[in-house]
C-alpha cells in the first residue's frame, strides 16, 4: 500500500504544488479545529518552489470571469480543497481569518528562519518559494522528524537584499510598507512593477528558481493594489 503523503504529494504535483514539510500537534498546544468537534493532530504545509503551479493558474484563470477578485487565492483554497476532502483533511489558508501561524508552521515543519525580508530562506529555492495553504488531519499521521535547514543569510556577508531598494524599504529592523508603496506606484516604481522587488531580487541564491517576470508583476500588482 502507498503511503498517503506520497499520494497527497501526487495529488498535488498535478497542479505544480508540493508539500513543504509537516508536523504533530503537540498535546499541550491548542491547535485548529478539523470538524465541529474534533482538533488537528497533524498539519502539512503546501505550497510551491519557484513559479510551477503558474501554467495551471493560469489556465483556471482562462475559464474564470474577468477581474475576479483574489485570483490566486481562490485557485489555491480551490485546487487544495479538493486535495483535503479527497484524503479527509481540512483545507486551511494563510488568508484565512483570524491568520493561523502559517509563518510558524513553516518554519517548523521544515526547519527554515526569516532572511532580512521575512520571506523565510530556503535552502535550495533561496527567497523563491511560497506557502498556499496546509492540510490538517484528525488522526497523528506519520512523518519525517524535520531538520533544521542550512540558513544560508548567517553567512552572507554582502545582504544585497539590504541594499538594492531605492527607497531603503527594508532594514535590519522592519519594513517601510507605505515607503515602499508610494515608490511602486509612483512615477519611478516602473523596475519593481514589471520585474519585482528589487532587493529580492539581489539575493544570490535560488535563482534558477526565480519567478519569471511576468509571475513577479502579478504579484507586485496584487500587493500595490495596482
Ligand atoms: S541576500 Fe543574503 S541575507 Fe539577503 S536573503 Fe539572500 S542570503 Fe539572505
Ligand atoms: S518593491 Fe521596490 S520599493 Fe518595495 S521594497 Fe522592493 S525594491 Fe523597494
Amino acid at each position: 500500500m502507498r503511503d498517503p503523503v506520497e499520494e497527497i504529494a501526487t495529488a498535488l504535483a498535478a497542479h505544480g504544488l508540493i508539500l513543504r514539510g509537516g508536523f504533530n500537534f503537540g498535546d499541550d498546544e491548542t491547535a485548529p479545529a478539523v470538524g465541529s468537534a474534533a482538533l488537528a493532530r497533524s498539519a502539512l504545509l503546501v505550497g510551491q518552489a519557484g513559479a510551477a503551479p503558474w501554467p495551471h493558474f493560469q489556465r483556471w484563470l482562462e475559464r474564470q470571469a474577468r477581474g475576479i477578485a483574489n485570483p490566486l487565492d481562490s485557485w489555491s483554497r480551490e485546487v487544495i480543497g479538493a486535495v483535503a476532502k479527497e484524503f479527509g483533511a481540512r483545507a486551511v489558508s494563510p488568508s484565512d481569518r483570524p491568520y493561523l501561524p502559517f509563518q510558524q508552521w513553516a518554519m517548523r515543519a521544515e526547519g527554515l528562519k526569516p532572511s532580512p525580508l521575512g520571506i523565510l530562506m530556503h535552502p535550495r529555492y533561496g527567497l523563491w518559494h511560497a506557502y498556499r495553504g496546509a492540510l490538517l488531519f484528525e488522526d497523528e499521521i506519520s512523518l519525517p522528524q524535520a531538520h533544521e535547514a542550512i540558513h544560508l543569510c548567517d553567512t552572507c556577508v554582502e545582504k544585497p537584499c539590504l541594499k538594492s531598494c531605492p527607497v531603503d524599504a527594508y532594514s535590519a529592523q522592519d519594513f517601510a510598507h507605505e515607503a515602499c508603496l508610494d515608490h511602486v506606484r509612483g512615477p519611478r516604481g516602473s523596475p519593481c512593477k514589471t520585474g519585482g522587488c528589487l532587493d529580492r531580487n539581489a539575493c544570490p541564491y535560488g535563482t534558477s528558481y526565480r519567478y519569471p517576470r511576468d509571475v513577479q508583476a502579478f504579484h507586485m500588482a496584487a500587493f500595490a493594489g495596482l
